[in-house]
């Protein structure tokens, strides 16, 4: 990579959404990997396998532009060939690797609603157009793989009235600059500004049956429904292509946690035990897994393609019921039980950000968005009975508070 897309680390940590966090102690012992080339050294050479129907082969764990460059670069010489929100890249252009060989990678935008989030905003085909155009021209792409309806539908029945993203993408199609589209899908059900909102899974399985996108993303990781473990494999037997994110429930909260490391199976580590079970014991086409350090990336990205040892399926099994103990799994399911109208899961969800993902900044600027927060809670316990994991809600909201605030 030259020049252009180094930047200093200083610079970097101040900047990236996904600040890297460099030299943060080693997950397994020893001195931290701070140079990009042993850290691809330790991690090699990342397996592919087809993402969807269209024959394309991806590196079984991917990449995301808004990573820290370090962690890009490595990536990349770990031969991870897809980049999940390639528009982050409009303000310093692509990476010069991706440009001088762009038909090697594929680089995903992900567009928004617009005239608000993605709870109150619209879908509208024309400012999608606008979007992507503008995008590849700051990005210098000069195409985008895929296109993707970033939060996905709020119920089923959004999925045919309202076609405004589907136009633009085959009218961008059609001016050879997108190539394939897809959808992230979050859950709307419970959730009071999406009126009639639904279901994830229930969103998916529509999307599937209709055969217009080609993959979707959605938070998915170990002890995750039954309905969406049989969604991934239905997905599978039918080409429609997989990505989970959010995997990382609680995953550095464990790693930070010496009573229970303590208890930890002896040669793997959370993240490393994660990252073989994503690429390995799913029925998933790939992953991406957030990361605070480039340490993190080698402990975390050498496990991809790799089977689990008897080590990594006890830890999974370890980090299954902690995370169901200690971690929002964000079904929003609680949520209409709340007189207060609480957005409990976007709440819990942006504790994870700060306290799974190292994004603290990000964390708190989406709390402090929220109309209704943490500290409007009655602890009256209506929706104690509704969360499925028996988590303390009202506790876990006061913490989220004093974390966010
Ligand atoms: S305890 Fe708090 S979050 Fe739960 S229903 Fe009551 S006000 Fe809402
Ligand atoms: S608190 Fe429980 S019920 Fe509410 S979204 Fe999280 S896991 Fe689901």
């Amino acid at each position: 990579m030259d020049s252009k897309n180094r930047i200093g680390r200083r610079e970097f940590i101040a900047t990236s959404a996904g600040a890297l966090v460099v030299g943060l102690g080693s997950a397994r012992g020893g001195a931290p990997i701070t140079n990009i080339h042993e850290a691809a050294d330790k991690v090699g050479q990342i397996p592919r396998r087809h993402l969807d129907r269209s024959g394309r082969k991806v590196s079984v764990l991917i990449g995301a532009a808004d990573w820290a460059p370090e962690a890009v670069e490595a990536g990349i010489l770990c031969g991870i060939n897809y980049w999940h929100k390639s528009q982050k890249w409009a303000d310093g252009g692509a990476p010069s690797t991706i440009l001088k060989n762009r038909e090697a990678y594929y680089c995903e935008i992900a567009v928004d609603r617009v005239n608000g989030n993605h709870e109150t905003g619209v879908i509208d085909g024309e400012a999608d157009y606008r979007f992507v155009k503008d995008r590849l021209e700051r990005t210098g792409l000069r195409y985008f793989d895929d296109m993707l309806l970033h939060f996905g539908y709020h119920n089923v029945a959004e999925i045919k009235e309202n076609r405004g993203f589907i136009r633009a993408y085959d009218r961008l199609k059609k001016e050879g600059l997108v190539r394939h589209m897809a959808l992230s899908q979050h859950s709307y059900n419970g959730n009071i500004k999406v009126p009639g909102g639904e279901d994830r899974v229930g969103i998916l399985n529509a999307v599937l049956e209709e055969g217009l996108y080609e993959h979707a993303q959605f938070a998915y990781t170990f002890g995750d429904t039954e309905a969406l473990n049989n969604f991934v494999s239905l997905a599978k037997s039918k080409g429609f292509g997989t990505t989970a994110m959010k995997t990382a429930a609680g995953t550095s909260r464990m790693q930070a946690d010496g009573n229970f490391m303590s208890k930890f199976p002896a040669g793997t580590t959370p993240h490393h035990a994660l990252a073989r079970w994503l690429t390995t014991s799913t029925d998933l086409s790939t992953a991406v897994i957030q990361l605070t350090s480039l340490d993190q990336f080698v402990d975390t990205y050498s496990g991809a393609g790799k089977q689990l040892r008897a080590a990594d399926a006890r830890a999974i099994e370890m980090m299954t019921e902690y995370a169901n103990r200690e971690v929002c799994r964000l079904c929003n399911d609680c949520m209409s039980h709340c007189s207060e109208g609480l957005a409990i899961a976007d709440i819990l969800r942006y504790e994870r950000y700060a306290t799974d993902y190292g994004d603290r900044e990000r964390a708190r600027r989406l709390y402090a968005e929220l109309d209704r927060r943490a500290d409007g809670c009655q602890v009256c316990g209506d929706c104690l009975p509704h969360c499925p994991q028996g988590l303390k809600i009202p506790a876990k909201l006061a913490d989220a508070h004093r974390l966010l605030s």
